[in-house]
């Protein structure tokens, strides 16, 4: 069975026990909030486990909440694959699916009330005015000539901008604050602007739309969140989600706690730019096995224990730093080393002729599934005159310190017996096309001559029984461990995938279901695809090798 880590205690973990144990809270209510404009990568993750995390670690409920407030980039198809990689991930909402669009008449009923108590506008200035306006860090905004209106002429130009009078851009509700304010997020933040586009939740219902900081804190109070815990770079914001709780008649009072947000080498993490990849063609899906995206991760052949494992192992802190993605290949590395039962499969075959086994003859030789679990039982290996093993097993002139097959030695084929190659038989071109060799039947698997040590060991196929398969491996998708800057492109790893059409399995694999784990023998963990594998047709993704193989790169 896999292990999971033990809680490792977190700020957050220490917040919300205290609050549990002086009676602030009787119970926690947390939320996660993606807004449905992609798919979530590895990055939301770590959001989602802390979240979920914590509510089920301390017997409170955890609501997945689609921060749908803009209509032009948000999608049903992302909304339908945030809650399938939430689900996979192992946790679970409950009936606590909720839509911040659901709460637009809550959210439009609140506004007027802040113009009725003469804090908030409308304000005709264009969005670029209204940049100009806002001044810089050193210096303070200007106060727009429209802040001046009247309660009586606000209210009736917001009533007019929900009832579809004006053109997109044409006005916004301001909050009125502090222009002045040192904190920019305090100076006249736009809460609704005009948009004249179908919602894929509340379809043609609204015109005007909140904005994000708006309707975030208001679906925390409405929802009863008690911990409201989002990423670092809305510390900024965290006045203005107070300013809103102080001047409206909330029932709740929710509170917000930031974390460090993840980074991971050699990917990215925003949805703009893995929408990109989508777009122009880098990769061939959101849930391309290459992607950060959970779909993507999950197809490569990640389970979630390893996921919520290196979630739990990184930690949650409030300084930013970069994890290493090899940090995260190591914990599915853990996770397979310990379930994934064992198979042999030949990648890139070179047929190899036994001269003295019986023409037509077969037999089979049972294999452990796994050296460590006798529980995960063996299976028969079919062996006969003809098999299969990888090209680069084989050297006719082979440098010093190369143990496997060489002309004139021994090698010990997995789980079978001992070969010596004999010779080989080559093309016109000179290409080795067969390795030839001799079996010592004393060594086979079982009997007393199997004892007998020979320097290398190599996996093999038998040719008259191997089936045939697609196998890609995948490699990471930058070359750089921080693709960044306006040309992050440049980056991508042009070899990020290899396509072998041409595998041999052994027959034991033909019939895996997609999402079956395996290792194969000396080559690393592979997944059959979860889209394209079919029992007796499978296609094989590699989901990391044995080893690091970057460390010396
Ligand atoms: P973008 O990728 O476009 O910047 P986003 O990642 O902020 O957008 P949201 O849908 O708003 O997308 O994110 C949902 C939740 O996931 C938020 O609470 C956010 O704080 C959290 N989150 C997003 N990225 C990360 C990350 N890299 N690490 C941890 N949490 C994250
Ligand atoms: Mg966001």
């Amino acid at each position: 069975m896999t292990t999971e880590s033990a809680p490792v205690s977190n700020f957050l973990r220490t917040i919300v026990q205290e609050d549990l144990k002086c009676g602030k809270h009787q119970t926690i209510v947390t939320r996660f909030p993606p807004e449905p404009n992609g798919y979530l990568h590895i990055g939301h993750a770590k959001s989602i486990c802390l979240n979920f995390g914590l509510a089920r670690e301390f017997g409170g409920r955890c609501h997945l909440r689609f921060d749908d407030t803009n209509p032009v980039k948000e999608e049903t198809e992302y909304i339908e694959s945030i809650k399938e990689s939430v689900r996979w991930l192992g946790f679970s909402w409950g009936a606590h699916l909720y839509y911040a669009s659901d709460y637009f008449e809550q959210l439009y009923l609140w506004a007027e009330h802040l113009i009725a108590q003469g804090k908030a506008y409308v304000d005709d200035l264009t969005a670029d005015e209204i940049r100009a306006h806002r001044g810089t860090l050193t210096e303070p905004g200007t106060e727009s000539p429209y802040r001046g209106r009247s309660v009586e002429e606000n209210l009736d130009l917001f009533r007019r901008m929900r009832a579809g009078e004006f053109a997109d851009g044409a006005k916004v509700l301001r909050a009125r604050i502090d222009m002045a304010s040192p904190n920019m997020n305090l100076r006249d933040p736009v809460l609704y602007r005009i948009i004249h586009a179908p919602h894929p939740h509340v379809g043609d219902a609204w015109c005007i739309y909140p904005m994000y900081d708006y309707a975030h804190g208001q679906s925390d109070a409405i929802e009863g969140i008690t911990h409201s815990i989002c990423t670092l770079e809305f510390e900024d914001h965290k006045p203005l989600y107070e300013w809103f709780l102080d001047n409206l008649p909330v029932p709740n009072r929710p509170r917000q706690y930031e974390f460090a947000r993840l980074n991971l080498t050699y990917a990215i993490m925003s949805k703009r730019k893995l929408l990109q990849l989508v777009k122009d063609g880098d990769v061939t899906g959101w849930d391309d096995p290459r992607m950060p995206t959970i779909m993507g991760i999950r197809r490569r052949g990640y389970t979630p224990e390893a996921i919520r494992n290196f979630c739990e192992t990184i930690g949650v802190g409030r300084s930013d730093s970069w994890i290493e993605m090899s940090i995260l290949e190591d914990s599915v590395r853990q996770d397979l080393n310990e379930r994934a039962p064992r198979a042999m499969a030949v990648l890139r075959p070179l047929k190899l002729v036994i001269e003295n086994y019986p023409d037509g003859q077969a037999e089979e030789f049972s294999i452990a599934n796994h050296p460590q679990k006798p529980e995960l039982g063996s299976r028969a290996v079919p062996f006969c005159g003809e098999l299969f093993i990888e090209r680069d097993d084989f050297m006719e002139e082979p440098p010093k310190g190369f143990h496997r097959l060489v002309p004139g030695q021994e090698v010990r084929l997995r789980g079978a017996c001992i070969v010596k190659c004999t010779g080989v038989e080559k093309d016109s071109e000179g290409n080795v096309v067969a390795v030839r060799c001799t079996y010592d039947p004393e060594t086979r698997s079982g009997l007393p001559g199997a004892e007998r040590k020979v320097k290398g060991v190599v996996h093999w196929v038998s040719a008259r029984h191997a089936v045939r398969a697609e196998v890609r491996l995948y490699d990471r998708l930058f070359t750089e461990p921080n693709p960044a800057g306006d040309d992050w492109k440049l980056f991508l790893n042009q070899a990020s995938v290899e396509v072998l059409s041409d595998c041999k399995l052994e027959p034991s694999l033909a019939q895996a279901n997609s999402e079956d784990r395996f290792q194969f023998e000396r080559q690393g963990y592979f997944c059959a695809d979860l889209k394209e594998s079919r029992p007796g047709a499978p296609v094989f993704n590699r989901t990391v090798t044995l080893r690091d193989s970057w460390i010396k790169k």
